[in-house]
């Protein structure tokens, strides 16, 4: 992290954990502005004008979807929101609201960091040149040329299998829901062709994966969509 600090606004009533992200969250590269409400949230966020939001859905006084549309009608900052078990339906909703990531209760520290720093991190690259070539395990793709090749050997996609990790990549890092991928790489009349997905995503996997059961790169998040790993 840079030396000017990282300012979050955590808009969360449970103060135990508040409590626990303001430790994880120490040091003198973040400040952290607790909100207890999704009101006084959305008053933080506007006075505060931090890098990052986190906001957790179930809020006593409003719908954390809600506090996700009002924030996105005047700002792009990161929102990484935090859900319950059984707040799997809200979770899709919130990311397709505009929400950029989730954490499910109970989260750990190291979870919870890597989510703030793929966030911060794609919040940055935003004004820096455009990735011309983008690299994950054995996979190397050439955005340019759109060329893709595993160990240094070409390997063929089909135009809509290129879109697909096109768009994954340019979201790499987070999740990413079946419905953002279905409207970017197929187009809004067929948002809810999730199996047009599943086929497809096999077939990448197949292409691209060791081990397409135990895909390492092009991960799975049940019930909400994917996400693509760099490692
Ligand atoms: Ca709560």
């Amino acid at each position: 992290m840079s030396e000017t600090p990282v300012h979050l606004v955590v808009i969360e009533d449970e103060k135990p954990i508040r409590r626990f992200l303001a430790s994880a969250l120490d040091g003198d590269n973040w400040v952290v502005h607790e909100a207890e409400t999704g009101k006084q949230g959305l008053i933080e966020v506007a006075t505060r004008k931090p890098d990052l939001v986190i906001l957790d859905l179930g809020l006593p006084d409003m719908n954390g979807i809600e506090v996700i549309r009002q924030l996105r009608e005047w700002t792009d900052l990161p929102i990484l929101v935090l859900s319950a078990r059984t707040q799997e339906t809200e979770k899709v909703l919130a990311l397709d609201a505009g929400a950029d990531d989730y954490l499910t209760k109970p989260f750990g520290v190291a979870e919870c960091m890597a989510r703030i720093r793929v966030l911060l991190r794609r919040r940055n690259q935003g004004s820096a040149a455009p990735v011309q070539t983008f690299g994950f395990g054995p996979i190397e793709v050439d955005l340019v040329n759109r060329t893709v090749s595993k160990h240094g050997k070409p390997i063929h996609l089909t135009p809509i299998e290129y879109r697909l990790l096109a768009t994954l990549i340019r979201n790499s890092g987070k999740v990413i829901t079946h419905r953002e991928l279905l409207l970017a790489v197929w187009g809004p009349s067929f948002s809810e062709h999730n199996q047009y997905l599943r086929v497809y995503m096999g077939h990448l996997r197949q292409k691209l994966e060791d081990n397409p059961a135990m895909p390492q790169h092009i991960l799975t998040e049940t019930g909400v969509g994917y996400r693509l790993l760099e490692r």
